[in-house]
């Protein structure tokens, strides 16, 4: 990281930030909730080192950008918006731009290269020692700890001990200041698959999985601080696995778990593997009050063989067996899902099966994507066979058809009395995961029954009612 910063700025200028506002930053992230989850995690000890929320990067002392690198598009998304702030640094040198996480990890040395004005880059790997990275980063920035109380002494808790209490703290759970009505809780970090187009095991190592007693304290502060609904969140999130007072703890003794919480309205989670999907998981859900009926379940592909090519370690078979129990001991659950198309040597018919899985799973919503090849992955070195032209196409087909189901799903809710959880004074999302609008302004962060009067194209309309 030597090398990479720009010089110590000036006293002066650190005494305004003192005196007149604190220093504002700006967080951009790119890619999945895991990627949304990380930036809030990692923008947490800047806020707790005095930095407040800038509502626009003009506005920004500093900008962290958590980058993808799951598809070409989001790395491709990524570089660009790096080297588009380059006239941002060059308005103000003493402005800090870091870019973290999955691109970063992977591009880290040619973006020190290509992007001279990016001050810190930290690869997805290495989040949990973000705290004291950023640490030294920062100490380094406005020489330590003399600054460090002169410029930040106005955050609750700074004193002599602050950067040692705030640094050593792990970087998991750091809270970032407000309180949403919905926030994430990372489970585990990585992921034991090798599917074989992912790059993400490549980025981010294997599974390593967070203490129950961190989890269940980051989501009682939480909720303590405002949070009514949680979403846990890992790549294969339900292969958790834990100890507790010497007992063994899976993914469903953790719903069990943190379905206690104190004042936790709705608990989530992100994304199952359908591989781990058991009879106990699913009993789980089925009892557990908080727990929600929307299952996120990628699928990927409709034919067994691009399944086994995939590496996903299930048949459609299998697959769709599991949706049904989950269907039978679940009332009204709503299954969502992720597709690819255009995978190497992917024929028309076996694309066809794609579509039929779709209609025999009618999912309320499905994110399909053109097959990517992603560096060092196994099916990179396989030809990129099905032409572009044609996996458009295919993806065209399967959003249409995806898109027809999610209309039939919102078309069915017209009629009902639904409990919503307000996330704006006239928006928020069911139970099951439709978002909703309506007529009067409510108070947020509370369940109304909204009856549901229409349905546009992926949001329900309604007016709130007396009950359900
Ligand atoms: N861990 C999750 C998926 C994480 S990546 C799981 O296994 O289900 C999110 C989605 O991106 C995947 O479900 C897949 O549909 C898509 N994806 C991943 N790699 C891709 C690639 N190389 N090309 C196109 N889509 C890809
Ligand atoms: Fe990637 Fe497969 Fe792991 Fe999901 S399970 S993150 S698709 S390797």
């Amino acid at each position: 990281m030597q090398g990479l910063l720009p010089e110590k700025i000036e006293m002066s200028s650190l005494a305004e930030t003192a005196g007149k506002r604190t220093m504002r930053l700006h967080t951009i992230t790119l890619g999945c909730q895991m990627s949304a989850a990380d930036g809030a995690e990692m923008s947490g000890p800047l806020y707790k080192r005095g930095f407040s929320a800038a509502d626009s990067p003009q506005n920004a002392d500093a900008i962290l950008i958590n980058t993808c690198t799951v598809r070409q598009h989001a790395e491709d998304r990524a570089v660009s918006l790096i080297g588009s702030l380059k006239p941002w640094k060059n308005e103000d040198p003493n402005r800090v731009l870091i870019v973290t996480g999955c691109a970063a990890e992977r591009l880290g040395e040619w973006i020190r290269k290509k992007f001279p004005h990016v001050d810190l880059i930290v690869g997805a790997k290495s989040i949990e020692q973000f705290p004291e990275i950023v640490e030294e980063t920062l100490n380094r920035r406005f020489d330590a700890l003399s600054e460090n109380r002169e410029a930040f002494g106005a955050c609750p808790g700074a004193d002599a001990g602050l950067d040692k209490e705030l640094f050593s703290s792990p970087v998991l759970g750091a809270t970032a200041p407000g309180a949403p009505v919905a926030d994430f809780v990372t489970i585990m970090r990585g992921c034991n698959y090798s599917c074989s187009y992912c790059i993400v095991p490549l980025v981010r190592g294997r599974e390593h999985y967070r203490p129950v007693e961190d989890i269940l304290e980051e989501a009682r502060r939480k909720t303590a601080a405002g949070v009514k609904e949680i979403t846990l969140l890992g790549q294969t999130v339900n292969s958790y696995s834990s100890t507790r007072e010497g007992r063994k703890i899976n993914f469903s003794g953790l719903l069990e778990l943190v379905d206690q919480t104190p004042r936790l309205q709705r608990l989530r989670f992100m994304s199952p593997h359908p591989y781990y999907v058991d009879d106990r998981m699913i009993g789980a859900i089925a009892r557990l009050r908080t727990v929600c009926e929307l299952l996120h379940l990628p699928v990927q592909s409709g034919s067994d063989r691009l399944l086994k090519l995939m590496r996903r370690n299930y048949t459609r078979d299998s697959y769709l067996q599991k949706v049904e129990k989950i269907r039978r001991a679940i009332a009204g659950v709503a299954i969502s899902t992720d597709f690819i198309v255009g995978f190497p040597s992917e024929t028309e018919e076996e694309f066809a099966q794609t579509l039929s899985l779709v209609e025999i799973l009618r999912p309320v919503c499905a994110y399909c994507f053109k097959y990517s090849p992603r560096e060092s992955t196994e099916s990179a070195a396989w030809p990129d066979d099905v032409p572009v032209r044609v996996k458009e196409e295919r993806l065209e087909r399967l959003n249409k058809l995806v898109d027809s189901m999610t209309a039939t799903a919102l078309q069915e809710q017209i009629g009902k009395t639904l409990e919503v959880l307000s996330e704006q004074s006239n928006f928020g999302r069911t139970r099951d995961g439709f978002k909703v609008k309506w007529n009067a302004p409510a108070p947020i962060g509370e369940r109304l029954p909204v009856k549901i009067t229409a349905a546009a194209p992926r949001i329900l309309l309604g007016e709130t009612a007396d009950e359900i």
